[in-house]
C-alpha cells in the first residue's frame, strides 16, 4: 500500500533560508537553477521542456502569475542530491507531473506513476489490512495469483522511457512471487523512481544482491512496530525477530559489496493503534535502515463497508498513478482492492490507452462534478 509521508514544505517567499536548513538543499537549489539556465541548448520535445522550465522556475523561487506551486521538499532534495546532472531532467519531469498534475488536474498519455504488482498473496494478516477480508483472499473469489513474465515485461516495455515512478507491490508481498527475481533482474537500470514495499520476511541473502544490483530507488520494509509483542499483534502471521534478522543482513549485504549504492531503505508503519510509539520505532530501526517513518491509518480492510464520509473533493490517485495487477487488471487505486472500478486490462489495451480510456475519464469526471459519493468504495475513502 503506497501512502504519504510527512514532508518539509519550503515556502516560496523563503526558499534559500529554508533550503539552507537541510542537509543538500542550498546545493541542490543551485543545480536545479543551472538545469533551468540550460534547458533551451538541450535536445528536448517541447511538451518536456516547458514542464521542466516551469518545474525549475517554481523550485528556485521564479514560477510565474498563475503557474501551480511546486515546492521543495526535504524528500526532493534527497532525491536531487542522489541523482547526476544528466539524470536530472528525466527526474523533474516526473516528480513535477507527481505533485503537480493531480492539483491542475492535468494529464499526458501515461501516469506519472506505475505501481505494478507482482502477486495479490501475502502470508501477513495484518490487523488494518484488506487481507483480513475472505471475500478477497479465498481462492474461488479469483482475486488471487502472480503476474506471469510476459505481462511484466510487456507493462514494462511500454512505460520506459515515459514513467520514472514505479512500485512493485500493491495488495500482496511482491517476495512471494515466484518470477521476482527475474523481474527485478528486467528492471536493472530503467527507471529513476523505482520502488518495492516488502514485509521481508522472504528477504535472501540472494535477493538482496539482485536488489542492490537493480538499482532500485526506494526499498520500504512495513514493519509497524519495534517490540516482538506487538508486531506479531499487528503483524498477524510476522515475527519480529526474523524480519529484523532480514533487515539486518539485508544492510550489511549493502554496506560489505555496495557501498556506492543509491538505494534509500525505510521503515514504514502503519500508525494504528497507540500502544505504536514513534521514538521507539526511530530509535529501534534507524541503526539498520535510512528513513523511519508512520503513515496515517486509512480503513483499507473494510473499504466497501465504510459509512460515506460526505467528501467532494475529487480523490488526487486519479491523475497520479496507476495500478497494474498480477493478471493485467488497471484500477485506479488499491483501496478498492476488489477491483470495483476497474478500468480496463493491460491484456488488451497499452498502459497510455487505459489511462486516457473512457472508462478512467468518466471516473475522473464523477470526482470532479462531486459525485464521489456514489461510487463504492469512493463515498468511505479518506483519500483526497
Ligand atoms: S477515492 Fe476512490 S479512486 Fe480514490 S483512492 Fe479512494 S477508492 Fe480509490
Amino acid at each position: 500500500m503506497e501512502r504519504p509521508n510527512r514532508d518539509i514544505y519550503v515556502k516560496s517567499d523563503s526558499f534559500e533560508a529554508l533550503a539552507g536548513k537541510m542537509p543538500g538543499g542550498t546545493e541542490a537549489l543551485e543545480r536545479l537553477a543551472a538545469l533551468g539556465a540550460r534547458l533551451d541548448g538541450m535536445n528536448l520535445p517541447d511538451e518536456r521542456r516547458d514542464v521542466l522550465a516551469k518545474a525549475c522556475r517554481a523550485l528556485t523561487g521564479g514560477a510565474l502569475n498563475g503557474e501551480p506551486e511546486f515546492a521543495l521538499k526535504r524528500h526532493i532534495v534527497e532525491e536531487v542530491r542522489r541523482l547526476s546532472d544528466d539524470e536530472l531532467p528525466r527526474y523533474l519531469f516526473y516528480r513535477y507531473r507527481y505533485d503537480v498534475y493531480p492539483t491542475t488536474r492535468q494529464l499526458d498519455a501515461f501516469p506519472p506513476c506505475v505501481q505494478i504488482e507482482p502477486t495479490s498473496i501475502c502470508n501477513y494478516r495484518c490487523v488494518f489490512c484488506y487481507q483480513t477480508d475472505r471475500s478477497f483472499t479465498q481462492g474461488r473469489q479469483g482475486h488471487m495469483g502472480m503476474m506471469d513474465l510476459e505481462m511484466f515485461k510487456n507493462v514494462v516495455d511500454q512505460i520506459e522511457g515515459e514513467v520514472e515512478a514505479v512500485t512493485l507491490a500493491s495488495r500482496g508481498e511482491p517476495l512471494m512471487c515466484r518470477n521476482i527475481k527475474e523481474m527485478l533482474e528486467y528492471l536493472r537500470g530503467k527507471f529513476l523512481g523505482l520502488k518495492m514495499n516488502t514485509n521481508a520476511w522472504f528477504l535472501t541473502e540472494e535477493l538482496a544482491h539482485t536488489i542492490l544490483q537493480t538499482g532500485l530507488n526506494t526499498l520500504v520494509f512495513s514493519v509497524d512496530a519495534a517490540e516482538p509483542e506487538l508486531y506479531a499483534r499487528l503483524r498477524v502471521n510476522g515475527k519480529l525477530e526474523r524480519v529484523l534478522e532480514n533487515i539486518k543482513m539485508f544492510s550489511e549485504v549493502r554496506r560489505k559489496h555496495y557501498p556506492d549504492s543509491r538505494l534509500i531503505t525505510r521503515t514504514s508503519g502503519v500508525h494504528f493503534s497507540d500502544e505504536q510509539d514513534f521514538d521507539k520505532m526511530q530509535e529501534f530501526w534507524s541503526e539498520f535502515v535510512d528513513q523511519v517513518a508512520f503513515v496515517d491509518y486509512n480503513p483499507w480492510e473494510n473499504a466497501y463497508e465504510t459509512a460515506p464520509r460526505g467528501i467532494e473533493a475529487p480523490c488526487s490517485d486519479l491523475w497520479r498513478r496507476m495500478f497494474i495487477w498480477w493478471d493485467g487488471r488497471a484500477n485506479p487505486c488499491d483501496v478498492d482492492y476488489k477491483s470495483e472500478l476497474a478500468v480496463g486490462n493491460a491484456g488488451e489495451l497499452d498502459v497510455s490507452s487505459l489511462w486516457r480510456s473512457d472508462a478512467y475519464e468518466d471516473l475522473r469526471r464523477r470526482h470532479i462534478a462531486g459525485k464521489r459519493g456514489a461510487l463504492t468504495p469512493c463515498a468511505g475513502c479518506a483519500v483526497v
